[in-house]
């Protein structure tokens, strides 16, 4: 009978000694109990850092492991559900409501608005997604962002296709040259109807593109010359269009779009005061150019579809014949606009539109009234403000109009956040299986960890148990090495062998590593005890198929001196071909160090 002889305790002294000596103290003192050829053979030493996030207490021990359980780096799926609203450029088109479940966390902003736009045959470029509280846009979500972020947040995410801002920033939208004359203050409402000259444009971009929504000269200037448009920007009075038929390849300055937001109140609501607002705020890049009357007819084709709605309820049938949608060019936008609102007195409109003082909080006073105390006032078609103008005197690039509602009216009839369910494919992360190898379970095996409840580490100063961060690092790689990848959530190993627990889950991931030349010299901190390099070749596979619970074991192993690999499969073996080695059920690992052991014998 083997007697293990008394060990003491050891600590490491940094003032007394180096790591490397106390690596080696450890070592011995781990040999006075289980020295043998096994350990010899299939012992290594881990280094592990712990540091107490209260004092800074640092312990460091050497611990001898006779197999390294490595965690696969394993793809975190949200369990919740993320419903996305996406708000498209065509007003009259009713909100889709996506909902992804089981999403990987890591997946970006990016990635989803990248295969949302694919589903929806949407330019990804001109889908923006915002978080919005309570209707409102509180935050635009940077592409880079994961899902991880969009769900941490109490917000609802609403994606937005916000044509405009990157093509005007590039350039492509072609935009006057003056970017915003001086409007006559007087008479906006017949504002002299020039001649300009209709430069070229794309049938295409025209379809897709709301007039409305995106005026920029040319399509203004092409819906002008069909017909004698009273809602015609007073700046198209000075077309360049020589210059432009002449050159119409390099694009011009752009003036810079604004971005509008469109607050939705029911009379009384305010933006200021905090008011819920009844409906999700309408965004849109406007060019500075816009005048208060092509405001108005912007707003009217944000809420059209609204009114009709809300005529149909109404069985108001006359008024409903006034409106339609399958047509939104200019011209039956500013008919409809004009039989609908022009000359009526205020209250038997719909709605008013007021320009938000975005100068309040600073104490300026609005631009419209010039009223220190105003919070917002009537923006009214006959304003001489362009957004340019309101853009500049604010010094911002985003403009907040409210569009108020008329008390009376029934709002339940408008249907305003009315959306419907689009059914999408799963959203998958691309290289999701792709990248897993060994060397990057390597990595997450070194990677700090917080040592969370019920694992706390007890602070000898502090005198309690602390969430401190731990660091483990390979210092001592043995000859046989044994690599235990953790597929199993639960997974632990017990001096008979690995198991694991019934309610765990399985990761399926195919995880490559090499049967020739696994490398560990960038993962072994300590110095070799001999010469050779930190190289491995694969001898052995342990292989497990099922998931928790059940399953079922076999093996590859390599017959060294025939050089070829054996399947063993309880109790028929074949000949296996290198190519079936690397699988995704493969579960431990064996290495053999290069060199550490005579070459067989033929
Ligand atoms: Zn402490
Ligand atoms: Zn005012």
């Amino acid at each position: 009978m083997k007697v293990f002889q008394p060990v003491e305790e050891i600590h490491f002294d940094e003032s007394k000694e180096t790591e490397e000596q106390f690596a080696a103290r450890s070592w011995e003192r781990h040999k006075k109990r289980n020295n043998s050829i096994v350990v010899d053979l299939f012992h290594g030493q881990y280094k592990s850092r712990v540091e107490c996030p209260d004092c800074h207490k640092v312990s460091i021990t050497f611990d001898p492991f006779c197999m390294v359980s490595l965690p696969v780096p394993s793809i975190k799926k949200l369990p919740l559900k993320l419903v996305l609203y996406l708000i498209d450029k065509d007003a009259t088109i009713i909100p889709k409501k996506i909902t992804l479940e089981d999403l990987n966390a890591k997946l970006t902003v990016e990635e989803i608005l990248e295969q949302i736009g694919k589903s929806l045959k949407k330019e990804r470029k001109n889908l923006k997604l915002y978080l919005f509280s309570e209707n409102k846009p509180v935050e635009f979500i940077d592409n880079s962002k994961d899902m991880q972020y969009v769900n941490d947040s109490p917000q609802c995410a609403f994606i937005f296709e916000l044509p405009g801002n990157e093509e005007a920033s590039k350039g492509n939208i072609p935009e006057e040259k003056k970017a915003s004359p001086a409007p006559e203050p007087k008479k906006p409402e017949t504002p002299p109807i020039s001649q300009p000259n209709p430069s070229p444009i794309q049938t295409e971009e025209k379809k897709e593109e709301n007039t409305i929504a995106q005026p920029t000269p040319q399509t203004i200037q092409t819906e002008v010359k069909k017909e004698n448009n009273k809602m015609v920007p007073e700046n198209v009075k000075k077309p360049e269009p020589m210059q432009q038929e002449k050159n119409p390849d390099p694009a011009p300055a752009p003036s810079p779009l604004i971005f509008v937001k469109f607050h939705v109140y029911q009379e009384g609501g305010q933006f200021y005061n905090k008011d819920k607002s009844i409906s999700y705020t309408r965004m849109i890049f406007l060019s500075g150019s816009t005048t208060a009357n092509m405001l108005h007819l912007t707003a009217y084709e944000k809420f059209r579809s609204h009114i009709l709605t809300y005529f149909k309820r109404s069985a108001d049938s006359k008024n409903e014949c006034l409106i339609k949608l399958e047509a939104n060019d200019n011209e039956t936008l500013t008919k409809e606009y004009e039989a609908l609102f022009k000359g009526k007195p205020e209250d038997s409109r719909f709605y008013i539109i007021n320009l938000v003082n975005l100068g309040y909080a600073n104490k300026s006073p609005c631009i419209n009234c010039d009223k220190s105390n105003c919070i917002a006032c009537q923006y009214t078609e006959a304003s001489p403000l362009t957004l340019q103008q309101i853009s500049e005197k604010y010094k911002s690039k985003e403009i907040v109009f409210e569009i108020r509602f008329q008390k009376d009216l029934r709002m339940e009839y408008f249907s305003l956040n009315r959306c419907e369910e689009f059914l999408m494919d799963k959203i998958t992360k691309e290289e999701e299986f792709k990248n897993i190898t060994v060397y990057s379970c390597l990595d997450k095996f070194s990677e700090i960890e917080k040592l969370e409840k019920p694992n706390e580490w007890y602070c000898p100063n502090c005198k309690g148990f602390k969430g401190a961060t731990k660091k483990m690092e390979l210092y001592r790689a043995p000859n046989l090495l044994i690599l235990h990848l953790k597929r199993f959530k639960n997974s632990r190993v017990s001096n008979y062998g690995f198991y694991s627990s019934y309610y765990g889950s399985k990761i399926t991931s195919l995880i490559h590593f090499p049967l020739e030349n696994l490398d560990l010299t960038p993962h072994v901190k300590g110095k070799p005890l001999d010469s050779l390099p930190l190289k491995y070749d694969l001898y052995a596979v342990s292989n497990h198929y099922g998931s928790t619970g059940g399953g079922h074991y076999t093996a590859y192993v390599k017959n060294p001196f025939k050089n070829i690999w054996i399947d063993c499969n309880d109790s028929s073996t074949h000949k296996a071909t290198e190519s079936e080695i690397c699988s995704a059920e493969a579960y431990v690992l064996f290495y053999i160090k290069q060199n550490a052991f005579k070459p067989p014998l033929d």
